[in-house]
């Protein structure tokens, strides 16, 4: 059997690309900018998109209105409102599903999210995968304080589960909080790597907020969790997959501060 009772996602850059949620707002932006700034719409997206590629965060459209002449918290407030109202349409990544489906009835599933309530709710919604969850956590901007690293959520989600922290691992791909705060809460942690992943070139600024394992994908992780009695091989092994062995491997990660004695 796994030996967690509780296995709980992160959701942006873990089960969906959030490059795919920015593309979507920055559409929204750039229709915004087009009928209230009378800027060309096209225009507007493909600099709003070249900032994104070139790693500009959090500041994007203050840098844009402001090179354009339209500086001012109206507009600010503005395009924001028009980036975080968007629909999103967006799609799990293809290992979700059927991961989420394989661990179903064999674990606790959970998601713990956090950032601007509404856009976090919007993406749950479209992508349908809250009813695979037994418990969903997200921590609006009114809790910022209770953010990961927090060790809060990974506490909050587990009341009333009669599951403990040792029992329960995290998942997530931001080693700025995501495997400190399960830490924190004497929870396991995973670090998925996607290639696509806007954190997958970070590395944890301190051995605790390291990850106790890594995977590159979810298969990976739905095949180590497998019991291995059904057969006398190992389930990965078994595992035929496009991609090489070593992707599929739950491996546990030396942190940076130990001797290798554990
Ligand atoms: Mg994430």
């Amino acid at each position: 059997m796994s030996r967690w009772r509780a296995i709980v996602f992160d959701l942006d850059d873990t089960l969906y690309p959030e490059r795919d949620y920015v593309r979507g707002g920055f559409v929204a932006a750039a229709e915004w900018a087009a009928s209230e700034l009378d800027e060309e719409r096209q225009a507007v997206f493909d600099e709003l998109w070249a900032s994104f590629e070139a790693g500009i965060r959090g500041d994007t459209f203050d840098r844009w209105l402001e090179r354009h002449g339209h500086a001012g918290e109206v507009n600010r407030r503005a395009m924001i409102s028009a980036y975080r109202g968007h629909l999103p349409q967006l799609e799990p990544y293809e290992d979700v599903r059927p991961t989420l489906e394989a661990l179903r009835g064999t674990v606790q599933l959970g998601l713990i999210t956090e950032g601007a309530r509404a856009v976090q709710e919007a993406k749950l919604a479209a992508l349908g995968l809250r009813p695979a969850f037994d418990k969903v956590l997200i921590l609006g901007e009114d809790e910022r304080g209770e953010w990961k690293p927090s060790p809060r959520p990974f506490e909050d989600w587990l009341v009333g589960t009669g599951i403990a922290p040792a029992e329960a691992v995290y998942l997530g791909d931001n080693p700025a909080k995501d495997f400190l705060g399960a830490r924190r809460a004497g929870w396991s942690s995973i670090r998925i790597r996607r290639p696509d992943g806007l954190h997958r070139d970070e590395e944890p600024f301190a051995p605790e907020a390291a990850p106790d394992f890594e995977v590159a994908d979810l298969e990976s992780l739905a095949a180590s969790l497998q019991p291995p009695a059904a057969s006398n091989q190992s389930p990965i092994a078994n595992r035929q997959s496009p991609v090489s062995g070593e992707k599929q491997i739950l491996r546990p990660l030396a942190r940076p501060q130990d001797d290798g004695s554990t």
